[in-house]
């Protein structure tokens, strides 16, 4: 399934769409994240990476074997990433630092997906405000993965008891 965008990077939707359902979707209204930032303050979006016509989210990925950068769409529910150097492996965790200066992204609970997967926050404003921020896991393919949800935050912030 894998693609290439018009500037020639590699594009992979982790996660099929249902098909016939691309009219309901442009119907509803979406969370489009503008802003995002790295613990040290750091803008990430990345506006030389558009994913569907909106500027991205830029990081970089670790594990022990691999490290990369990739650029995450900025739309809510959206999958489509572009991988700018470095794999991603399915059901692999990272580590996801600022592409800019390197600090890793702030960790909040676990998913549930993976003894070991994270939810990772990304503030949306320069100082960090779990009021404002969103979060995902950072397991390849999770339910949860690397697509923005806003609001997910709070919710896991209050099952987990914090
Ligand atoms: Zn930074
Ligand atoms: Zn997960």
């Amino acid at each position: 399934m894998e693609r290439f965008d018009k500037n020639g990077k590699l594009i992979i939707p982790l996660t099929q769409r249902k098909k016939g359902t691309k009219e309901l979707d442009e119907q509803q209204v979406r969370y489009v994240l503008t802003e995002a930032y790295c613990p040290n303050g750091c803008s990430i979006i990345d506006k030389e990476n558009e994913i569907n016509g909106v500027p991205g989210l830029r990081m970089k990925f670790k594990r022990p074997s691999m490290e990369g950068e990739m650029v995450l769409s900025a739309i809510e529910g959206d999958f489509d990433k572009i991988i700018l150097s470095g794999e991603l492996e399915d059901g692999v965790k990272d580590e996801l630092y600022c592409p800019h200066c390197d600090i890793m992204f702030g960790k909040l609970v676990n998913c549930n997906c993976n003894p070991d997967a994270d939810m990772v926050v990304i503030g949306l404003t320069p100082k960090l405000d779990f009021n404002n921020s969103i979060s995902f896991c950072n397991v390849t393919g999770c339910v949860n993965g690397t697509s923005i949800k806003s609001g997910d935050i709070l919710r896991h912030m209050r099952l987990r008891g914090y």
